[in-house]
């Protein structure tokens, strides 16, 4: 999953990074509004964690300016303590959820997560495939007969993006897009190589190719 981090307070953003990463998103950082209002129009993100207090730009009018222009990405607001007013506007702005400063990071993983499976349509609280869950805490895969399969960062972001899009085809580009953050060398190709990988690990069976198009996972 591909997550924009909006937020000016450069202590909190590298821990949030830091934090983000390890949970197994690829993260991008933006430091104040009018970087954050490109971004978010010139990449296709997951989910955005949009500070409203921001400079050049402050949070409101950038997520008012997304909406206008028809994007829908889904967005989790951070607002300053018992204010109300922001969590309305933020709300009535186009936010999807609010998280008040500070926060414990659990709760931003949690509500994070529920944005994005709303956002996929699905309800369920673990991704399951036929024979196999996926322990998003761990980032490792649970087999039906108890065994457990460790998984490399990049492999669980590819595997819980396929698992949040089962039966969909996706292509390479989209794949990359969602599973590297800005700065990587974003080489499609690479893509093959983990979905070898991951293959090798969930069974061959599980991750079609649509020969020049793309992949299918089958949930
Ligand atoms: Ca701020």
């Amino acid at each position: 999953m591909r997550l924009l981090l909006v937020e000016d307070d450069a202590a909190l953003a590298a821990d949030l990074v830091l934090e983000l990463r390890r949970a197994g998103y690829a993260v991008d950082l933006a430091g104040d509004g009018e970087e954050a209002l490109f971004m978010g129009t010139t990449e296709n993100y997951d989910v955005v964690i949009l500070d409203l207090g921001l400079p050049r730009m402050n949070g409101l009018e950038l997520l008012e300016r997304w909406r206008t222009d028809g994007n829908k990405v889904p967005v989790l607001i951070l607002t300053a303590r018992d204010s109300w007013r922001e969590k309305v506007d933020g709300l009535k702005a186009g936010a999807d959820d609010y998280l008040t400063k500070p926060f414990h990071f659990e709760e931003l993983l949690a509500r994070l997560q529920a944005l994005l499976r709303r956002s996929h349509d699905t309800v369920v609280t673990q991704l399951k495939a036929e024979g196999l869950t996926l322990d998003e805490e761990y980032q490792q895969i649970l087999l039906d007969d108890g065994a457990i399969v460790p998984l490399t960062g990049t492999e669980f972001r590819l595997l819980r993006y396929f698992m949040m899009n089962p039966g969909k085809l996706l292509s390479k580009t989209r794949l990359t897009e969602h599973v590297y953050e800005q700065d990587f060398d974003r080489d499609s190709n690479l893509i093959e190589v983990y979905v070898r990988r991951l293959r090798e690990k969930i069974g061959k069976e599980r991750i079609e190719t649509r020969r020049g198009q793309g992949y299918v996972f089958k949930g």
